[in-house]
C-alpha cells in the first residue's frame, strides 16, 4: 500500500466574497499521522479541509504537499481523496461498482478494477456485501463502503468531513475505531474535521483546535486537554475550571481540585467556598458544579468519594487546589 506524504499550509486563506473564512493558517502535518481539525461550528475547518482537498480555491497562500505546492491541481493529481458521507454512494451500483467507479472513470479494464475493490472490501470486512446495493446495507456497512471506495485511487492523504455525524452514538464510538485501525494498517494520512472533541481525543495523533478562522492550539491530544494554550481551548476542550488568580488567568482540571461537602477546607492551598447548583451523575465520576465567590467551578468527584457524603443542589461546599495543578493561559488575541 501507498505511503503518506508530508503536508504543509503555508499563510492558507480563504475569503468568500470578502467574509474570512480561514485566516493564514500555518500547519505542517507529518507523513501517516491521523489528525483531526476541530473547533465550533463556522470556525473554518470544512473549508480547510475543501482547499487540502483542492475543492475549493484557495484565496492566498501555499498548499504544499511532498515538496510540491499543489494550488489549483486537481485532486487526483495532489494524491488527496475524500471521504464522503454514506448517501453519497450511488444508489443503482453495487457496493464494488460503487468501489471500482473511479478507476472506471479512468478508464482502467473491469478485472483490474474489480480486483482492486475487492482488495479493498476484504481491508474493510464488506467482501461478503460486494453484490449488495447499498440500500441492502447498515448505515455503519454503508461507512465502511465509502471508506473504501475512496482508497481506490490510492491517496496518500485521505480528507474526513464528520465521517461519523450520520451514525448513532453506539455506532459512531465502534466505526471510530475502525477508523483508526484503518488508518494505522495503511499508514497514510487521515484528516478528519469533527466539531466533537472527544472524538478528536480518542482518533488524533494532532488535534488542530480552530477558532474564527484561525488555529489555537496544534497539538497531541494530551498537550491541547491537559495544557491548553487558551481560554478558548480550555473552554471548548471541557474539564477545566478557568479561574481568575491574583491579576493572572488559569486553569485547574476539573479532575484535579479536591471537594468538600459543608464548610470544610477541602483540604488544598487555594479554596473557595460556595453554593451546589448541580450534581450529575456520570458513572465513575459525579460533575459537581458551585456557585462560588469568583465564578462557577466545578469538580469531577470519584463516584465513591461523592456517595460516601452526598450533597445535593443548595448545599453549602467548598472546592479547593493546589499551586501545583495551576495551569497559566496566554492571552487570547
Ligand atoms: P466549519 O466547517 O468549521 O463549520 P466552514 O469552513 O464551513 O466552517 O465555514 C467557515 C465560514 O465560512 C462560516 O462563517 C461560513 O458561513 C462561511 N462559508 C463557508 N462556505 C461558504 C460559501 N460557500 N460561501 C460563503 N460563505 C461560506
Amino acid at each position: 500500500m501507498s505511503r503518506g506524504a508530508d503536508l504543509e499550509l503555508v499563510n492558507v486563506t480563504k475569503s468568500y466574497s470578502g467574509t474570512i473564512a480561514v485566516d493564514a493558517i500555518s500547519l505542517r502535518i507529518k507523513a501517516g499521522t491521523y489528525c483531526c481539525l476541530l473547533g465550533p461550528s463556522g470556525c473554518g475547518k470544512s473549508s480547510t479541509l475543501r482547499m487540502i482537498a483542492g475543492h475549493e480555491d484557495i484565496s492566498g497562500g501555499d498548499i504544499v504537499i511532498g515538496a510540491r505546492a499543489v494550488n489549483g491541481e486537481p485532486p487526483v493529481k495532489r494524491g488527496t481523496a475524500m471521504m464522503f458521507q454514506s448517501y453519497a454512494l450511488f444508489p443503482h451500483l453495487s457496493v464494488r461498482d460503487n468501489v471500482a467507479f473511479s478507476l472506471k472513470m479512468r478508464g482502467v479494464g473491469k478485472a483490474d478494477r474489480y480486483a482492486k475493490a475487492d482488495a479493498l472490501l476484504r481491508l474493510v470486512a464488506m467482501d461478503r456485501y460486494a453484490d449488495r446495493l447499498p440500500a441492502q446495507l447498515s448505515g455503519g456497512q454503508q461507512q465502511r463502503v465509502a471508506l473504501a471506495r475512496s482508497l481506490i485511487t490510492d491517496p496518500v492523504i485521505l480528507l474526513l468531513d464528520e465521517p461519523l455525524s450520520a451514525l448513532d452514538p453506539f455506532l459512531r464510538i465502534k466505526m471510530r475505531a475502525e477508523l483508526k485501525r484503518f488508518q494505522r494498517e495503511l499508514g497514510i494520512t487521515f484528516i478528519h474535521v469533527t466539531h466533537g472533541q472527544e472524538e478528536a481525543m480518542a482518533l488524533a495523533d494532532l488535534a488542530v483546535v480552530m477558532n474564527n478562522g484561525r488555529i489555537e492550539q496544534a497539538g497531541s491530544p494530551q498537550e491541547i486537554f491537559d495544557r491548553p494554550a487558551t481560554e478558548f481551548v480550555a473552554r471548548f476542550m471541557g474539564g477545566h475550571n478557568v479561574i481568575d488568580l491574583a491579576g493572572k488567568r488559569v486553569t485547574v482540571r476539573a479532575d484535579k481540585v479536591s471537594f468538600a461537602p459543608g464548610g470544610e477546607s477541602a483540604g488544598a492551598e487555594h479554596v473557595r467556598t460556595g453554593t451546589v447548583t448541580a450534581v450529575e451523575y456520570q458513572g465513575y465520576s459525579v460533575v459537581v458544579t458551585l456557585d462560588a465567590a469568583g465564578g462557577e467551578l466545578t469538580a469531577i468527584v470519584p463516584e465513591r468519594q461523592f456517595f460516601a457524603r452526598p450533597v445535593e443542589p443548595g448545599a453549602a461546599a467548598a472546592i479547593g487546589w493546589n499551586a501545583a495543578d495551576i495551569h497559566e493561559l496566554s492571552p487570547t488575541a
